[in-house]
């Protein structure tokens, strides 16, 4: 129980406030937690039960004696978000929620009903510094890591709020989950564990803008969730106009990457493309793509642009994405246009958060 590498371990899960951040921590951790305060671990197992409910007050956890609540109380903080705003969509259910977190910074969580389940939609940094052109969580400066426990309440309390069973997680929200590695790993791990939420590694998709070096890492974790990489376009030239992460990871490491991806996972991997118009949807395109992902087993998800105010890029016309589709589906490829949802409601990425952290600063 004195073991100094456990400690050291969850001595650094700690909440931006700097208490014992427990719902970080996994059970054996929790465990190693409960016996540096002269309780057994089983201990550590109740909390994870409780905490994998949504329960946010020690005082509600009643398997646990009356002075370890007390002491918990002072020790550590499983304070929940708060809901600063709240959208439901009229035309399909989506619902959308903009959580406060203790230190006044917001993040976005998006619930979306399918017919196979309920999905939601995770942010995993607080703003985002990847510059992509089209996207709408581009922030300079204030951007910071969430912690695994504030990716992690995004899960539990929009399940909890919306009444809406989730099973299947995308890390498709605001941030770049591959920037913050280490708390989006232990997130995952948290997240399929069978005593807490147990939503399997089969039914996460984690999407990246491409940091190849992670990329590597992942794969050799071989958890079975699928990988989505934010492709965009099929040229080093035109990648790099949209995406200046492309500078760093061109085209060549990134492919080089994926092909590592599913060679040691044996996961198919799913590629993004928005559809620009004039910028991207062209025959030389398609073709390009094609060469790009040749022999690959892969996915593509087309997606019209979601149109961001005041940028000058514009979704590509219904015509020209249903013939780039056909052109990839001629030469063998799965190809699919992604079905957009909560549309009224500013559903697309960052498109609440930079409103409402917009009017803050005015
Ligand atoms: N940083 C990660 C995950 C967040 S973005 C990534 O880059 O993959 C989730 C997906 O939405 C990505 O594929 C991203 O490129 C895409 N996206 C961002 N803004 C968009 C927009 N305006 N229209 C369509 N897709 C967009």
């Amino acid at each position: 129980m004195n073991d100094r590498n456990g400690q050291t371990e969850q001595e650094m899960r700690r909440t931006p406030g700097g208490k014992a951040d427990l719902k970080s921590m996994l059970p054996q951790e929790l465990g190693l937690y409960m016996a540096s305060v002269g309780q057994p671990a089983y201990r550590g197992r109740q909390v994870f039960r409780w905490l994998s409910q949504g329960v946010a007050d020690f005082e509600q956890m009643s398997d646990l004696p009356k002075g370890l609540r007390e002491t918990l109380a002072q020790t550590a903080d499983i304070g929940g978000p708060r809901i600063v705003r709240k959208q439901v969509s009229k035309r399909d259910g989506t619902v959308k929620y903009l959580f406060g977190l203790a230190d006044g910074n917001c993040v976005e969580t998006v619930v979306m009903q399918y017919e196979h389940g309920n999905s939601v939609c995770l942010s995993t940094q607080a703003g985002c510094h990847m510059g992509c052109a089209f996207c709408a969580s581009f922030e300079k400066g204030d951007t910071r890591n969430l912690t695994t426990a504030e990716i992690l309440d995004q899960v539990v309390f929009a399940g909890l709020d919306s009444g809406l069973p989730i099973s299947n997680i995308v890390l498709m929200g605001s941030g770049e989950p591959l920037d913050n590695y280490d708390n989006v790993v232990q997130f995952l791990r948290l997240v399929s564990h069978e005593q807490g939420l147990h939503i399997g590694m089969r039914h996460i998709s984690l999407s990246t803008c491409g940091l190849v070096p992670r990329i590597y890492d992942l794969a050799a974790l071989k958890l079975q969730l699928t990988l989505s990489v934010s492709l965009h376009a099929p040229k080093d030239e035109i990648r790099s106009r949209i995406m200046p992460v492309n500078n760093k990871y061109p085209l060549a490491q990134l492919m080089g990457a994926c092909r590592d991806y599913f060679e040691t996972t044996g996961r198919r991997i799913s590629f993004e493309y928005a559809m620009i118009a004039g910028l991207n949807d062209g025959r030389d395109c398609a073709q390009a793509l094609c060469g790009l992902l040749r022999g690959l087993p892969c996915h593509i998800n087309l997606i019209p642009l979601n149109h961001v105010e005041g940028s000058p890029l514009m979704p590509s016309g219904r015509e020209t994405i249903r013939r780039f589709q056909q052109y990839l589906q001629g030469r063998g490829f799965n190809a699919t246009v992604r079905r957009s949802l909560g549309g009224d409601i500013d559903a697309s990425c960052g498109q609440l958060r930079r409103k409402v952290m917009a009017g803050k600063k005015d």
